[in-house]
């Protein structure tokens, strides 16, 4: 980490390590905005010192200390975001990669070298993270299993216990302290992806691993691919090793741009939430919706099954932009059952509660009023509109 070691004081509130951790050093450089290093190798006169600094690296993981060696082993700039991020998630450490993707990747990796394969998963999951289990891609066996049936579900060789709360896309809700005590001694990884610290914080409640899509509310602003896990030093370190030798590394810019957004996270989720709370409200008084999903702890994400068609509601909205992702400060929509969660099998995805009827909303920072208008006007689209059996209309309609 070198030249910005964070002064640990006194413990601060979120909404002020939002906007000063991994930022810390920069006055005494005389700076303000955090430099972008966009080095990919340093130069080092003292090869005696930079092997001793290798041969750490080896060992523990640990970041090396003094001057950065090479841009896959770290980063000065992406260690600022690390920094910040275990700060506001309360870890000793974090480490950033190339989407939340490589992220889990890097997991399942790290235990999986341990000879730790099996893994128990909750569903629903985001689908990509459902696909990459089911299909064993990194050489990984699941068992799917609903929270009560964790305990039992374990082996001598579970390496990861996986749960998402909220879950995409039906914002589902775990008991997280309960999960990490029906875990025992393997690691709880919890996707907060959904919650960010904001609203929770799954290591204070005994998870052992926080995953984010740090693509999603954290950038918060749909342009930065990126991924992070919160975690121990000692896992923080097995991380690093598999980052470096597998190779799925943050770009230094990205790590700018990431840190930058966690100075408005705060704001950014509890203002987009209030917008989403409202909507969820009128989306349950609306007799062309079927059933509203919102999670108890609030958030940003709404979903809602209508009578009508989705596709034709996808097909309407105007302000709304139709498209996966989610966690930017303007307002998405996608249909999960065609798009996030179509490379699940229908069967299973059917089964963890994910209804072809469903939308997932990710709801931004627009006026409510604006926002309201339009789901209420694509809502009206025919066929979308008041009539629970419109995939039965004759033809004649069309
Ligand atoms: C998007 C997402 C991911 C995957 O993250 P990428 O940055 O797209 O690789 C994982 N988990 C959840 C909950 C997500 O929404």
């Amino acid at each position: 980490m070198g030249a910005h070691d964070d002064v640990r004081t006194a413990p601060r509130a979120l909404a002020t390590e939002a906007v000063h951790a991994g930022r810390d050093d920069l006055a005494r450089q005389g700076l303000h905005a955090p430099p972008i290093d966009l080095s990919t190798t340093y130069p080092s006169y003292d090869s005696r010192g930079e092997a001793a600094r290798i041969d750490a690296f080896a060992a523990t993981g640990a970041d090396p200390d003094g001057p950065p060696v090479y841009g896959r082993l770290g980063n000065p700039t992406v260690a600022r975001f690390e920094t910040a991020l275990a700060r506001l998630e309360g870890t000793e450490a974090a480490v950033a990669f190339a989407s939340g993707m490589a992220a889990l990747s890097a997991v399942l990796l790290v235990r999986a070298s341990m000879g730790l394969r099996h893994v128990v998963a909750v569903r629903p999951l985001y689908g990509c993270s459902d696909h990459l289990l089911t299909a064993g891609l990194l050489g990984s066996e699941v068992t799917w299993t609903d929270p009560a049936g964790i305990a039992e579900s374990l082996r001598p060789d579970t390496g990861l216990v996986i749960v998402e709360s909220p879950a995409n896309p039906t914002l589902a809700e775990v008991d997280l302290r309960a999960v990490a005590h029906a875990c025992g001694s393997v690691p709880l990884l919890v996707d907060n992806t959904f919650a960010t610290p904001v609203l929770q914080r799954p290591a204070e409640q005994g998870a052992r691993l926080v995953l984010h899509s740090a693509t999603k509310y954290l950038g918060g602003h749909g342009d930065v691919l990126a991924g992070v896990v919160a975690c121990d030093e000692e896992l923080a370190g097995r991380l690093r090793q598999v980052r470096f030798a597998t190779g799925g590394v943050l770009h230094p810019l990205a790590g700018y741009l990431l840190l930058r957004g966690l100075s408005t996270l705060p704001v950014r989720v509890r203002a987009a939430s209030a917008n989403a709370a409202e909507l969820a409200h009128r989306l349950a008084a609306d007799p062309r919706v079927a059933r509203v999903h919102y999670p108890r702890i609030g958030g940003a994400m709404v979903s809602f099954e209508i009578h009508g068609d989705p596709h034709e509601v996808i097909a309407g909205v105007r302000l709304i932009t139709p498209a996966v992702s989610l966690g930017s400060v303007d307002t998405l929509i996608q249909h999960p059952a065609s798009i996030s969660h179509r490379i699940v099998d229908a069967d299973d995805r059917r089964g963890a509660g994910v209804s072809d009827r469903l939308l997932r909303m990710s709801v931004g920072l627009e006026d409510i009023e604006d926002l309201w208008s339009d789901l209420d006007q694509a809502l009206s689209f025919r066929g979308a509109g008041n009539c629970a059996t419109s995939h039965d209309e004759p033809a004649a309609t069309v």
